[in-house]
C-alpha cells in the first residue's frame, strides 16, 4: 500500500468511527507521526494533502522541518515527545503545538521563554494514566495543581494527551481523559495511535497520533 492509499483510508476510518460515536469531538483532525520517516515520505504525504504533523524528538525534527515549514507555510507540528528543558528555545522556534508538558519546572520554562521570545507554542498536557514509572507525563493525582500552575502562567493550554499502557484496554483511560478534560474546561484531547484510533474518536478525540499505519513500520534509527 502507498502512503497515499493508507492515509485514504485512514481518514475513513476515522469518519466512518465519527459517525458511528454517540458524542464524537466537533472536530477529529489526524497527526502523520513522521518519527523515522525521511524526507521523501514527509514530501510525499504533502503532496496527498497532509499538513499535521507529529515528531517526537526535538533534534530529529530539527533536521527535516524547517525547510519544508518554510515551503509549506500551513504546515504544523506538534511535538509528541518528552521535552527537556534546555531544549526548550529551539522546540519553541519550531513547534506549533507542544503536546507534552508534564512538569511545574517545564512550565516555567515555557513561560520564561515566552516573555523573551514573544512566541509560545498551543499546549497539551501529557497525563500518565497508566500511572507507568518510565513513561513521561504528570500522573493523575498531580493534573490539577499543573494546570492550575499553567493557568496562572497565562499559558496556551488546550487540552490533555495520553499514551495508554501497551498491554491495557485503551477504552477506561480514553474515557479518563476525556472526562478530565471535560473537568477542566479544556477543549482539545490528543489520544489514539495507529492500532487504537477508530476507539479513540469514539471517546471525543480531536486529535489521533497515526505513524505506522500511514508510513509502514519504523525501522530502528541509530541515535
Ligand atoms: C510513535 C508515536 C505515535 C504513533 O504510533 P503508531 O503506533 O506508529 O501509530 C503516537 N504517539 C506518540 C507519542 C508516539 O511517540
Amino acid at each position: 500500500m502507498s502512503i497515499s492509499q493508507n492515509l485514504e483510508a485512514i481518514l475513513a476510518r476515522i469518519a466512518a468511527a465519527r459517525k458511528a460515536a454517540i458524542a464524537p469531538a466537533p472536530a477529529t483532525h489526524l497527526v502523520a507521526v513522521s518519527k523515522t520517516v525521511p524526507h521523501e515520505g514527509i514530501r510525499e504525504t504533502i503532496g496527498c494533502g497532509q499538513r499535521l504533523f507529529g515528531e517526537n524528538r526535538v533534534q530529529e525534527a530539527q533536521s527535516k522541518y524547517p525547510q519544508l515549514k518554510a515551503e509549506f507555510p500551513d504546515l504544523e507540528l506538534h511535538l509528541i515527545g518528552p521535552l527537556q528543558s534546555n531544549k526548550v528555545k529551539e522546540a519553541v522556534v519550531l513547534f506549533d503545538v507542544i503536546q507534552s508538558l508534564d512538569r511545574i519546572k517545564l512550565a516555567d520554562a515555557l513561560a520564561a521563554e515566552r516573555d523573551k521570545s514573544g512566541k509560545c507554542p498551543r499546549l497539551l498536557l501529557q497525563v500518565n494514566t497508566g500511572e507507568e514509572p518510565q513513561k513521561a507525563g504528570v500522573v493523575p493525582q498531580e493534573v490539577e495543581a499543573l494546570i492550575a500552575h499553567a493557568h496562572k502562567l497565562d499559558l496556551p493550554l488546550e487540552g490533555l494527551m495520553c499514551i495508554p499502557p501497551a498491554d491495557d484496554d485503551a477504552a477506561p483511560h480514553f474515557a479518563f481523559l476525556a472526562k478530565l478534560a471535560r473537568d477542566h474546561g479544556l477543549k482539545n484531547l490528543s489520544m489514539g495511535m495507529s492500532g487504537d484510533f477508530e476507539l479513540a474518536v469514539k471517546f471525543g478525540a480531536t486529535h489521533v497520533r497515526v505513524g505506522t499505519a500511514i508510513f509502514g513500520a519504523r525501522q530502528p534509527i541509530a541515535t
